[in-house]
């Protein structure tokens, strides 16, 4: 897949969810083990004791062709590839109901299973399949793919914050500032989908789409797609997560 060209500052930070201290992706997962407001946090959920422990996955999720985007997730290991698969469409991917498959040392779980191909379905706990240190991927789309990177950095054993509690984003990346490529000066709002992979110029501010030549050729402006914190920002007909903006 071609180089991602975007104007932007690099290492892109988050804040963390418990306490509030900013970090870039690897950053945080050193400050997530370290962080005393998510130990005190825990802590609290076990002594309030509304749910018998339970197993929880933390979770590195990141994109290798578009860095800036990352998420420190953590999930309760008897959830499936199917909850967790929902969760990523519902952040990041979710735009036509596209097919979509983690693949896992060597195995492919699909949101639609075809028996012929040796595929497996996504219902099954994450806790069957996971293990610390694991690197797998997912894929939404088979036409124009989203593909993420997730890795298992750690496990333990606590209760849940709520009954019904079983995932905690604790950080997610801030949303890159990419600047306009037309007049190099305010923020770009809108991605040319034609000239995304091969131009200089397709991330433009609210003004300057009307400069841009695939506007001037089309007479509208149908091409553009609004700029979203999400590694598939101007895929497909993606406009970003209403549940997580
Ligand atoms: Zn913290
Ligand atoms: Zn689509
Ligand atoms: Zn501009
Ligand atoms: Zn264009």
């Amino acid at each position: 897949m071609a180089e991602e060209k975007r104007t932007r500052r690099p290492q892109s930070k988050g804040k963390c969810t418990y306490c509030g201290a900013a970090y870039a992706r690897s950053g945080m997962s050193k400050h997530l083990l370290a962080c005393k407001h998510r130990q005190a946090a825990n802590q609290q959920a076990d002594q309030q004791k509304l749910t018998k422990p339970k197993k929880w996955f933390h979770l590195l999720i990141s994109c290798d062709y578009a860095s800036d985007y990352w998420l420190h997730l953590e999930l309760n290991a008897a959830k499936t590839l199917r909850d967790l698969d929902q969760f990523l469409r519902d952040i990041w991917l979710e735009c036509c109901g596209h097919l979509s498959a983690f693949r896992i040392q060597g195995k492919t779980y699909s949101v639609s299973p075809m028996g012929g191909y040796g595929e497996r379905s996504m219902v099954i706990a994450l806790d069957k399949i996971l293990k610390r240190d694991m690197v797998f991927h997912h894929e939404y789309d088979f036409g124009t793919t989203t593909e993420l990177v997730l890795k298992v950095l750690d496990e333990r054993d606590g209760a849940a914050t709520g009954k019904k509690h079983w995932l905690t984003i604790m950080a997610r990346n801030d949303a890159p500032q990419i600047t306009c490529q037309h007049c190099n000066k305010k923020p770009a709002t809108q991605v040319c989908t034609f000239c995304i992979w091969s131009e200089d110029s397709a991330w433009v501010c609210d003004e300057c789409k009307y400069l841009h030549p695939c506007y001037l050729r089309e007479q509208d402006d149908y091409m553009f797609l609004p700029v979203v914190n999400s590694p598939r920002v101007g895929m497909c007909g993606y406009t970003g997560s209403e549940l997580y903006p």
